[in-house]
C-alpha cells in the first residue's frame, strides 16, 4: 500500500506539472530555472521573476563594462531563456509589488536566487565623509544601474581603494582609465561625461594582509597591466610570506599565481604611463581623516604576519593623502520581506537549499535558495552553477517524494491576471529582445556594440513597446 504523501514513481510521472517560482534573474536564478526545466523526474514550467525591466543581475550591474568576455555569458543565458516553460517576468519586485504567501498560492514551489547588490559597512572613523563612496555604488554608476546616483563626483586626483578582491581592482581599475579607453564599452553617455573629466591620476589600493592572503584572481590581477595609461606598482617592502601564506600558496594554483605577479610588479621597471596604480599590502585603514568635513586622507596601520596567515598591528601609521576613498570590503545581501533572513551572515538561511525558519532550525517546505543569497556574497558566475545544481536537485526530490503543498490557482494566466489587476507594467523576455535591439543599435550608431539605457521608465517603455498580451 501507498503512505499518504509517498507517491510511486509512476505517480510522480503522471503528476501535474509542477509550477516553480525563481525569484531573481541573475545567473543563479536562470541556471536553477535551466535545470528544473530540464530535469527528467517531473515536468516543471517556471516563471522567472525579476525586480529590474532587464534579466541578468550582476552581469549587466555588477561586471565592469571593460570586461566584455565575462558579459558575453549572457550568450549562454539567452539560450535558457529562449527555451519553453520558462517565462521571465520581469520590473515585479517580489515582497513589494507582490508578496511572497501571495506567490505561493500560485506555485507549487519557490526559488529565491535574490542575490546582493548594496555594500557591507566598514566602520571605521570617516566612513561616512561625503567622498567615502561604497564600491556597490560606484559599480552601480558606471555599470548604468537605475537604481543608484546618475552623476559622481570625479574631482580627486588622488583616491584610496580599500580592499584587494575583484570588485577592488574594477574600482581601481575604472577609475585609473581614462574616460577615452572606456567609451568603447557599453557605458551609458552620462558615465562617460563623468568619466572623461576624471582627475584622479593616482590609485592606491589598500590590504590589510599580504600577497598569500589576497583575495585577486589571477586574471583580473594581470590585466591591469593591458592599459597603456596605467603604470601598476607594488612595493618591494609589500611581498612578504609566513609558514601559512608558504602552504596556502602550495595549496592553490591560483593564489600562487596571484603572489607572482605581485612579485613582477614589485621588482619591475615602472612603465611610462599618466596614471599610477599602487598596490599597498600589510596596511590596515583606520581612519578615513576630513578637514572641513570632505575626506583629506588615508590613515593605515602597518601590520605584519603573525606566522599563522593573519596579522598583527606595528603601531606605525601612515596618513595617504587623498580625496576620496572607496571602501570595497564586499557586498551584502537585503532580505526579501517573508522569507527568513538572517542579519548576522546576511543570507537566507538555509541547509545547501531547503529555506530554514532559522539556522540550524526547520526547514520551511516549498521554499528554496540559490546563488549569493544562498551562500553570501563570494565566488563567480561559474560557482551558482553548482549552487543551483544543489538546490534544484532537493527541490525536485521534494516534489517526488511528495513533500510540497500544492498551489491554489491553476493556470499559466493566473498570475498574470493578478499582476494585470494590479497594474504592474511587467516585463518579459520578448520586451527584453526588444531592449536589446535599442541598446545595440544605438552602440552601433558610435561603433560600439552596445549602449546601456539607464532611465528605468525608458527601459520599461522599449521593452513593453508592443503590448504584452495576456
Ligand atoms: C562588481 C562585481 C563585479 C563582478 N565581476 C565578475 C567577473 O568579472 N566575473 C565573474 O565570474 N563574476 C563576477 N562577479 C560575481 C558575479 O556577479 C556573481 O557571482 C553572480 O552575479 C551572483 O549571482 P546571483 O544570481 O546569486 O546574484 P545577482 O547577480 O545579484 O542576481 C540577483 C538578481 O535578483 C534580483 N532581485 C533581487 N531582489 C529581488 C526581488 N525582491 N524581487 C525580484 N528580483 C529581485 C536582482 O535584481 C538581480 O537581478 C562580480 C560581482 C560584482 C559585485
Amino acid at each position: 500500500m501507498t503512505e499518504p504523501n509517498q507517491p510511486t514513481e509512476q505517480a510522480a510521472q503522471d503528476a501535474a506539472p509542477l509550477r516553480v517560482a525563481v525569484i531573481g534573474a541573475g545567473p543563479a536564478g536562470i541556471y536553477a530555472s535551466d535545470l528544473l526545466i530540464r530535469n527528467e523526474e517531473r515536468e516543471v514550467h517556471v516563471d522567472l521573476f525579476e525586480q529590474m525591466p532587464a534579466p541578468f543581475g550582476l552581469i549587466r550591474y555588477g561586471v565592469a563594462p571593460d570586461h566584455p568576455r565575462i558579459k558575453g555569458i549572457v550568450k549562454s543565458l539567452h539560450k535558457v531563456l529562449d527555451k519553453p516553460r520558462l517565462r521571465l517576468l520581469g520590473n515585479i519586485e517580489v515582497g513589494k509589488d507582490i508578496h511572497v504567501d501571495e506567490l505561493r498560492e500560485y506555485y507549487d514551489a519557490i526559488v529565491f536566487s535574490t542575490g546582493a547588490v548594496r555594500d557591507r559597512e566598514l566602520n571605521i572613523p570617516g566612513a561616512d565623509l561625503p567622498e567615502s563612496y561604497g564600491a556597490a555604488d560606484f559599480v552601480g554608476f558606471y555599470d548604468g544601474n537605475p537604481r543608484f546616483d546618475r552623476d559622481w563626483d570625479l574631482s580627486a586626483k588622488s583616491v584610496a581603494v580599500i580592499g584587494v578582491g575583484n570588485v577592488g581592482l574594477d574600482v581601481a581599475r575604472i577609475l585609473a582609465k581614462t574616460g577615452e579607453e572606456l567609451k568603447v564599452t557599453e557605458i551609458p553617455d552620462n558615465v562617460y561625461e563623468s568619466l572623461k573629466d576624471n582627475q584622479a591620476t593616482e590609485v592606491h589600493v589598500f590590504g590589510r594582509r599580504g600577497p598569500a592572503q589576497a583575495k585577486f584572481t589571477p586574471q583580473e590581477l594581470k590585466e591591469l597591466d593591458h592599459s597603456d595609461t596605467i603604470n601598476v606598482v607594488v612595493d618591494p617592502e609589500d611581498i612578504d610570506y609566513d609558514a601559512a601564506s608558504e602552504e596556502a600558496r602550495r595549496n592553490s594554483k591560483s593564489q600562487d599565481l596571484v603572489c607572482q605577479i605581485l612579485e613582477q610588479y614589485a621588482i619591475r621597471e615602472p612603465k611610462d604611463a599618466p596614471h599610477t596604480l599602487q598596490i599597498h599590502l600589510f596596511e590596515s585603514p583606520v581612519e578615513i581623516l576630513e578637514k572641513d568635513g570632505h575626506v583629506v586622507g588615508l590613515r593605515t596601520e602597518r601590520t605584519e604576519l603573525d606566522g599563522n596567515g593573519g596579522v598583527n598591528g606595528t603601531g606605525k601609521f601612515t596618513d595617504w593623502p587623498v580625496q576620496a576613498v572607496y571602501r570595497a570590503v564586499g557586498y551584502r545581501s537585503e532580505g526579501v520581506p517573508g522569507v527568513p533572513f538572517d542579519e548576522g551572515s546576511a543570507v537566507i538561511p538555509n541547509d545547501g537549499g531547503h529555506v530554514l525558519t532559522e539556522a540550524g532550525a526547520e526547514t520551511l517546505p516549498g521554499l528554496y535558495a540559490t546563488g549569493w543569497i544562498k551562500r553570501g556574497p563570494i565566488g563567480l558566475i561559474g560557482n551558482t552553477k553548482s549552487d543551483a545544481k544543489q538546490t534544484t536537485d532537493m527541490l525536485i526530490a521534494d516534489a517526488v517524494a511528495g513533500k510540497l503543498a500544492p498551489r491554489k490557482h491553476e493556470g499559466e494566466d493566473a498570475i498574470i491576471e493578478l499582476l494585470t489587476e494590479r497594474g504592474i507594467a511587467y516585463t518579459t523576455w520578448e520586451g527584453w529582445y526588444r531592449l536589446d535591439a535599442e541598446e545595440r543599435s544605438l552602440g552601433e550608431a558610435e561603433g560600439r556594440e552596445r549602449k546601456k539605457i539607464v532611465d528605468w521608465e525608458e527601459m520599461v517603455k522599449h521593452a513593453r513597446e508592443v503590448p504584452v498580451c495576456i
